[in-house]
């Protein structure tokens, strides 16, 4: 009999500075799918979900999908929408456990982001977590996978044995670590031997601590690490080095790394393993702590930025001139032609956000225009770093283009 699996995507980044509440309404907007439809729609696109399902398939499971929620980063969701998202979910495992639809569940996967506040709630997360046990009981397996931008709980934590969160950014792998995710579960739910929990060590840092990359900079060597670990320990089934999300006034904001091994560490060897694992961890945030007034990005004011782009442009248009007049010269039938490169003034200079959430909020129109009048108001200079963060968390501004004042 093939085992049983509840799953479900729901994420959302909320911004406690943003004063735009999220509502069901910007989900619907961005991306509200109901079972077949959202399985129809995703699984064959790098989410979470198509990775859930990939070893759904190898392992001949029997899924029930319940729904793939995500709205673009903004202010709180408001408890109307928690509501109506939440409820299909805790109805699915109601149900299954009252063995509606093919017998109970043997375990749930859950895409979250670790980041989603509700207008009373500082861990939509942990609430969504709460409420699923008191209905599969605490024994059920559950796995999660999380944005590395969370602010993982220790609710989180205690309520799911099983995290894993992405270790790229921009985030590439929704799909790998879903996998990954799903694959702990499988074992967790056919091997006795197989007991994971997770545990997390944190330290008292707000900003987050990527620097908008995690190929190059310093949490490269730790997602290094990180994956050695993985791959060495085979008591620890996940490492994940979270970079946190700033933009919100609660108590579990920060980074963290969570390492889910398994109960064994804790048992065997006078609890030797388990130590080790600790220590790693702790090893990884003291580093993130030490290296916490180490400047993660150099900001630009606009002509900075403008000027850099011309001097760029400048050197593409000389090099494509040099390219076309070698060209010509080789070629016999080439003195006819006339085209030209464009001159360096008459090509766009595009200024892109160097991560994947320019502003944390929906509409990041309205707040660049609140931004030019909100400018004009101040008497100080913007440029230092922390008036700079002041100021971008004032307005829920992370990683768009800076205006000077
Ligand atoms: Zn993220």
């Amino acid at each position: 009999m093939s085992l049983r699996v509840l799953t479900a995507e729901l994420l959302h980044e909320s911004n406690s500075f943003n004063s735009s509440p999220t509502r069901l309404k910007d989900f619907e907007d961005r991306s509200l799918l109901f079972g077949e439809e959202a399985i129809s729609v995703r699984a064959n696109c790098n989410t979470e979900i198509a990775g859930f399902l990939d070893v759904a398939r190898e392992h001949g499971w029997s899924v029930t999908h319940v729904l793939s929620a995500h709205a673009q980063p903004s202010g709180r969701v408001t408890r109307e929408a928690y509501e109506a998202l939440v409820a299909p979910i805790i109805a699915a495992a109601t149900a299954a456990t009252n063995g509606d639809g093919g017998g109970p569940l043997n375990g749930i996967l859950l895409a979250l982001h670790g980041a989603m506040l509700v207008e009373d709630s500082d861990d939509g997360e942990g609430e969504l977590l709460m409420r699923l046990r008191k209905v599969v009981g605490l024994e059920l397996p559950i796995a999660i996978t999380l944005d590395p931008h969370c602010n993982c709980s220790q609710t989180m934590c205690d309520l799911s044995q099983i995290i894993v969160a992405y270790k790229t950014y921009p985030h590439v792998d929704m799909r790998i670590t879903a996998r990954q995710a799903a694959q702990v579960l499988h074992k967790t739910m056919t091997r006795a031997d197989c007991r994971p929990f997770t545990f997390k060590a944190w330290r008292p840092l707000l900003e987050e601590i990527n620097g908008g990359r995690t190929d190059a900079g310093d949490m490269l060597p730790r997602i290094v690490k990180a994956r050695q670990y993985e791959e060495e320990m085979n008591d620890v089934y996940a490492v994940s080095v979270n970079g946190g999300f700033a933009n919100a006034d609660i108590k579990d904001v920060g980074p963290t790394i969570l390492v889910t091994c398994d109960r064994s560490a804790q048992e065997v060897d006078e609890g030797r393993s388990f130590a080790r694992h600790v220590s790693f961890a702790a090893e990884l945030a003291d580093d993130m702590w030490r290296c916490r007034f180490a400047p993660l990005n150099v900001y630009l004011t606009v002509e900075e930025a403008a000027s850099r782009c011309k001097a760029h442009c400048n050197a593409a248009a000389a090099a494509v001139a040099q390219a076309v007049s070698s060209s010509s010269s080789s070629s016999s039938s080439s003195s006819s032609s006339s085209s030209s490169p464009s001159s360096s003034s008459s090509l766009p200079i595009v200024v892109a956000d160097y991560a994947d959430n320019p502003g944390s909020f929906k509409s990041l129109q309205t707040h660049i225009r609140k931004l030019h009048a909100y400018k004009n108001t101040l008497k100080h200079d913007t440029h230092t770093c922390t008036r700079k963060h002041r100021w971008r968390r004032f307005w829920g501004l992370n990683g768009a283009a800076c205006i000077t004042a």
